[in-house]
């Protein structure tokens, strides 16, 4: 296995990834990012962004990344193709296995690795999505206006996703697969206020139908068998989101959910040198904007841990040279 050591290890490329590259670059850091399995991260799944500010007629999502990615590239970021496979962060400099094949030993690590949706596993969900199909209200929600549309989910994602989508579309059709809500109970509260949300009780999607996109849903009560087909143009799926933080298992605490934990106003974790940002820390933002934020403070982190670590170095020296 090949070795290689850096000053800044930046796992991820959505972004707080990429933010953080701007900010480590332009610090002397000279920030080495591994972008991971889906290079510029959940965004490039997405179509227009409209809430980002900055962009006062909106941009793609895909377009947006490959322009955050351009600009860490102006200030000398190592951008490159890889997915960290494993870690040891037992000892200093923190340890990062590339594809399973390349060691990366590292003064600071940030991790950006985000989070991925989860989906229902449908036929033609993938094919679909960005066509009428969606994981993210705040960003899609605005292309239904005054539409019909299913959102799927019973936690606090999906009551808080069709709150905000019966703001905008015509009505929506809340798909639940039991008799009961996770939700909280405001939450749940608040879904009874607003009369163009219908919850469909005990019922599961059976098929999504449209060709270029999203034209009906076809759902099943599972307790009569009775189908029924629902003319609507948006299906939002909102059953949870995954932190992508696996490999960090046992180096570093998290929430019992796998995101991430930072000391409060910081993108510290438990482990020195190590900094955690975007939504991979994140279950209540989960936000462009937010994330990117965090990639900043990161960043800022890593410098200010590097500098007293090189401060504490020279101290050492010398007291030994005395
Ligand atoms: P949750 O895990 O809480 O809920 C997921 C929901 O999706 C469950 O109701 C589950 O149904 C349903 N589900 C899962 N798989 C399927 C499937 N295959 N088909 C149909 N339904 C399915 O995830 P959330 O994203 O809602 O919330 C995650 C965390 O974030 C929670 O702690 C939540 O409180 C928090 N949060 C807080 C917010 C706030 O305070 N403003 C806003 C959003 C999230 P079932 O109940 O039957 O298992």
């Amino acid at each position: 296995m090949t070795s290689e050591k850096v000053d800044c290890l930046i796992i991820g490329s959505g972004p707080a990834g990429y933010t953080a590259a701007i900010y480590a670059s332009r610090a002397g850091l000279n920030p080495v990012l591994y972008q991971g399995a889906q290079p510029g991260g959940q965004l490039t799944i997405t179509t227009e962004v409209d809430n980002y500010p900055g962009y006062p007629d909106g941009i793609t999502g895909p377009e947006m990344m490959i322009n955050f990615e351009k600009q860490a590239k102006r200030f000398g970021a190592d951008i490159r193709y890889g997915m960290a496979t494993a870690v040891d962060f037992t000892s200093y400099p923190r340890k990062v296995i590339i594809d399973g094949q390349k060691e990366i030993l590292a003064d600071a690590v940030i991790i950006s690795t985000g989070a991925s949706a989860k989906w229902l596993g449908l036929e033609d969900e993938e094919r679909l999505n960005g066509h009428g199909v969606s994981a993210c209200a705040v960003c899609d929600g605005f292309f239904f206006r005054n539409q019909d549309v299913v959102v799927v989910g019973a936690g606090d994602t999906a009551a808080e996703e069709a709150s905000y989508l019966a703001k905008l579309c015509r009505k929506v059709y809340l798909v639940v697969r039991r008799d009961e809500m996770r939700a909280s109970k405001i939450m749940q509260k608040r879904l009874e206020t607003l009369p163009n949300i219908e919850i469909l009780w005990n019922t599961e999607t059976v098929k999504l139908n449209g060709e270029e996109g999203l034209e009906s849903v076809l759902v099943k009560n599972n307790k009569t068998g009775e189908e029924t087909l629902l003319d609507v143009t948006g299906f939002f799926v909102a059953i949870g989101h995954k932190p992508n933080t696996d490999i960090f298992k046992g180096y570093i605490d998290m929430d019992e959910t796998g995101y991430i934990k930072t000391v409060k106003g910081s993108a510290h974790t438990n482990v020195s040198g190590v900094f955690a940002c975007g939504d991979a820390q994140d279950n209540v933002y989960r936000q462009a904007i937010t994330a990117a934020g965090t990639g900043c403070m990161a960043a800022l982190d890593a410098e200010r841990f590097l500098m007293e670590r090189e401060v504490e170095i020279i101290a050492d020296d010398i007291l030994e040279t005395n």
